[in-house]
């Protein structure tokens, strides 16, 4: 067996063992090609077998519709803070963005290069640590588009339910919960994420977008930078990241053989239930940074009563094993990420730790 660290970190994160396992042993001669499936063409038959099998198993995991494209793009989730504009945010048009966390901030700065992006709502006064109520957000019927951050993976936030905004149609970036609950993607004109988190190594990020956009998206733009090139391409109008797709894709099989989204959701919930009980159980000596309402079940942020007990508790976690807490540089406190692939005993062994500590310190 193994000897796997507690991995809590936010991104790049855990991946399954049996993932790495099975890439390792095909990593030398992959399919009985002699050759690796980094040394092959992105054009050859056995490449695009992985590349179709893992568009394919991410529509049927997520459930998502005909009527919407899948691909596999690069520049992480960051580029598509700019090429949702790009494409979409005419210069005379306004788009409405709700500011839940420093990503949507970064988001909607972007945004400002190409129209005029307002706020829907925010819950920046609060310390981001909510998610704004569905019925404090504000936009137009006539904006490009409304862009939400699903969740907040610095203050550990999370949308339970998400906007009806009918006609204009909503963006999301999931980069941080993509895949670990069932979604209805028909609400979604857009979503991307990276795929550093639920779904695989760093390097690929995932577009699922609906068709009838891809029509209304501006021409006037370099070609990598807009989604009809890879769309039209099948997101290999030039070379893409293989490896990473071929990893991606053993994520997705992974999923579906422990159940599919629902038995993963079900896993995330109680995974995270053990980490916010001994949250909730301490009396106060730890300190959960969201509103309980607004939890996320996969970045678990808190802070330990007083700064230095909480130095000591990172310290002590770090020396114990514990690989990832620190919170965000820009926040600081403690923070745990409970992506898929982070096992329920890694949390049940951060649970003992911290209510242990806890016993050790009050
Ligand atoms: N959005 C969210 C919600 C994120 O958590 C991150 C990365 N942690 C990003 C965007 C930026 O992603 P990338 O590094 O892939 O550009």
């Amino acid at each position: 067996m193994t000897q796997r660290a507690y991995n809590f970190n936010a991104g790049p994160s855990a991946l399954p063992l049996e993932v790495l396992e099975n890439a390792q042993q095909q990593l030398v001669n992959f399919r009985n090609s002699g050759m690796s499936i980094m040394e092959m063409s992105h054009r050859s038959a056995i490449f695009d077998e992985v590349h179709n099998e893992a568009i394919a198993l991410l529509k049927k995991l997520y459930a998502i519709p005909e009527n919407y494209e899948v691909l596999f793009l690069q520049g992480g989730a960051s580029l598509q803070f700019t090429m949702v504009p790009m494409n979409f945010l005419q210069a005379d048009k306004k788009a409405s963005y709700v500011l839940s966390g420093s990503w949507s901030e970064k988001a909607f700065k972007e945004a400002k290069l190409f129209g005029t992006p307002v706020e829907a709502a925010s819950t920046k006064e609060n310390k981001y640590r909510n998610i704004p109520a569905l019925t404090d957000i504000q936009f137009n019927e006539d904006d490009a588009y409304v862009h939400i951050t699903s969740n907040n993976t610095i203050y550990g936030t999370q949308w339970k339910e998400f906007p009806e905004t009918g006609h204009v149609p909503l963006v999301a970036d999931m980069s941080s919960d993509i895949l670990s609950k069932p979604v209805d993607v028909s609400k979604f004109g857009i979503i991307y994420a990276g795929a550093q988190k639920n779904l695989g190594p760093s390097g690929v990020t995932v577009v699922i977008i609906r068709k009838d956009l891809l029509e209304k998206a501006n021409n006037e733009i370099p070609t990598m930078l807009k989604y009809t090139t890879h769309a039209d391409g099948n997101s290999l109008y030039n070379t893409p990241p293989t490896f990473g797709i071929y990893m991606l894709g053993e994520v997705l099989k992974w999923v579906e053989a422990k159940g599919g989204v629902e038995a993963v959701a079900k896993l995330n919930e109680a995974k995270a239930q053990v980490i916010y009980d001994a949250i909730d159980n301490s009396n106060g000596f730890y300190k959960g940074h969201a509103t309980p309402e607004s939890r996320s079940l996969m970045n678990i942020t808190f802070r330990v009563a007083d700064e230095e007990l909480e130095k000591q508790f990172l310290g002590e976690a770090k020396a114990a094993g514990f690989i990832g807490l620190n919170g965000h540089r820009s926040v600081g406190g403690c923070r745990a990420s409970t992506y898929n692939a982070v096992p329920l005993e890694t949390c049940e062994a951060l649970r003992d730790f911290m209510v242990a500590f806890q016993q050790k310190h009050q």
